[in-house]
């Protein structure tokens, strides 16, 4: 058998980094130079080796669980401080994204705990990709984009980076079309990555929000696990943008959980490189689903079908394990058969998504719970804290700030998908929406930190004003 190292010096690649101790790939090539002081990498891989030293351990372990007459106990045990801030934000999808910079901009010092390696949550790595209800149709037939605010920014700053990155670039007001860009996932965590570092925000990736510090009802910071162990972050107020409320469950709050479909997204690569008109016939219809994205090598897919979009617990690990699994068949074999017509034979998966897509779990009881008859009869108070746009009737919604403030639970706010009910959650639940959430609770959570108050006794004249020099739409 031949080894990769010996594959590519047969193609005359490799004879260069051997040279210069180059890695070619992934290969390690050996080089003349040595290794640095008190590596203890392999010398004739200094590639690797220049990288690999002892080092003390970083965490210690504690006491483990025992079984006691066949039932399992966890004992108590002291947790380490892992961070002191203001505002402790849990989850860094699009609410949380909003609610970290807002609360920064706000003047609070603030963290940011995301359990996976990047930002936007079902926005990115669900490759969910078109922002919607950012608008509202006036009477004219124009256009005014509703979510201002970090949405507005994000919005104009995705289409700054490039057409491959953002459909269109929306206006305030008057503007012909619909605002809805379709953005690139990559070009959204990159501008997100971006925003969250300009704005100062602690960002501690990897980390996954597992409980809450309380005392009563009131919560005082977070715990969380990562590969360091599980550790402490205390907060004068926490952001709950987990999209399934996780610390507000973990608070003990008060939620109603449903089903929702779970939906899995595809992106297909080499489909300007498509010849012919014959569409494809796919198992559930005709090909493609959708051609919107910005990037025009790149089509977007969505299944919302079944078998595999059907009524599900968002929440039952068996579920969703279940779920990946079919779904990622689904996807190959359709695109398999796809390529089987003519002209579609490059076609070819670029990447499923990396997190599956439960619409919506546990959703809040939150001191105001916004359903259509409140709007309908113009029952949604004058504490308004965003608008975003209902998609359907095209019409715009205000958002009470009673309906970020969880009942019972005190200095915890909750902003994103987890919000509304019944016949408004698949509205409240959409991107753009959960953009005005989660700045508002941000706002919020800032001020109620500065002001040593729960947000639930925040005067709005405050909030307001604040979220008027973020350049909220009110
Ligand atoms: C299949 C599908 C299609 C959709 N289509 C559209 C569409 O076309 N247009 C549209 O506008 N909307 C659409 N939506 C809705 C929209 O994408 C989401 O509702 C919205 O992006 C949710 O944002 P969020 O920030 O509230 O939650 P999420 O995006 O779920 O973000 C939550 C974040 O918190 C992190 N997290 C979760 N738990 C923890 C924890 N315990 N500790 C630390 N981190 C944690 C997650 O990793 C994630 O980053 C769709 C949704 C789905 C599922």
């Amino acid at each position: 058998m031949i080894s990769k190292r010996d594959f590519l010096r047969s193609m005359g690649i490799g004879v260069a980094g051997l040279a210069t101790g180059k890695v070619v790939g992934d290969e390690p090539v050996a080089s003349k130079s040595g290794l640095p002081a008190g590596s203890i990498g392999d010398p004739k891989n200094p590639s690797f080796g220049r990288n690999i030293f002892p080092l003390e351990p970083t965490m210690t372990d504690g006491p483990s669980c025992r079984i006691v007459d066949g039932e399992v106990f966890e004992p108590a045990h002291r947790l380490p401080v892992f961070h002191e801030t203001d505002v402790v934000v849990v989850g860094g999808g699009t609410a949380g994204f909003a609610a970290a910079i807002a609360a920064k901009r706000a003047g609070a010092k603030v963290a940011l705990v995301e359990r996976y390696g990047s930002l936007g949550g079902l926005f990115t790595n669900g490759m969910v990709l078109i922002m919607l209800s950012a608008c509202r149709r006036e009477a004219g037939g124009d256009w005014t984009l509703v979510t201002r605010g970090i949405c507005g920014e994000f919005m104009h700053r995705a289409y700054a980076l490039g057409a491959d990155v953002s459909t269109f670039e929306p206006a305030k007001t008057g503007n012909k079309k619909h605002m809805q860009p379709t953005v690139d996932p990559e070009g959204a965590k990159y501008l997100m990555d971006t925003m969250i570092q300009e704005a100062g925000v602690e960002m501690f990736f990897h980390s996954w929000g597992v409980d809450v510090i309380q005392d009563g009802n009131t919560v005082m910071g977070i715990v969380f696990e990562s590969k360091q162990g599980r550790q402490a972050i205390l907060a004068k107020q926490i952001v709950d943008c987990s999209g399934d409320a996780d610390m507000l469950f973990r608070a003990g709050g008060d939620y109603r959980q449903i089903t929702h479909g779970i939906g899995h997204d595809v992106l297909l690569a080499n489909m300007d490189r498509v010849k012919g008109t014959k569409t494809p016939e796919g198992r559930l219809r005709k090909w493609p689903t959708r051609s919107n994205t910005a990037n025009k090598s790149m089509w977007w897919g969505s299944v919302r079908i079944p078998p595999v979009d059907r009524p599900a617990n968002g929440l039952d690990i068996r579920e969703l394990s279940r779920a990946e699994v079919e779904f990622r068949k689904y996807w190959w074999e359709e695109v398999r058969e796809m390529r089987k017509t003519p002209g579609w034979e490059e076609v070819y998966i670029a990447a499923t998504a990396s997190q599956i897509g439960p619409r919506a779990t546990r959703l809040v009881d939150t001191e105001v719970v916004v359903d259509r008859k409140m709007i309908a009869e113009g029952k949604l108070g004058d504490e308004t804290i965003g608008w975003f746009g209902h998609d359907g009737a095209h019409a715009a919604w205000a958002v009470p700030y009673r309906a970020i403030v969880p009942k019972k639970v005190e200095n915890l706010l909750c902003a994103g998908r987890c919000l509304g009910a019944g016949d408004t959650i698949d509205t409240f639940r959409l991107i753009c929406p959960c953009f005005v959430t989660g700045q508002a609770a941000g706002v919020a959570a800032a001020l109620s930190a500065r002001k040593g108050t729960s947000p639930r006794s925040l005067a709005y004249s405050d909030l307001r004003s604040e979220l008027h020099r973020q350049e909220v739409f009110l």
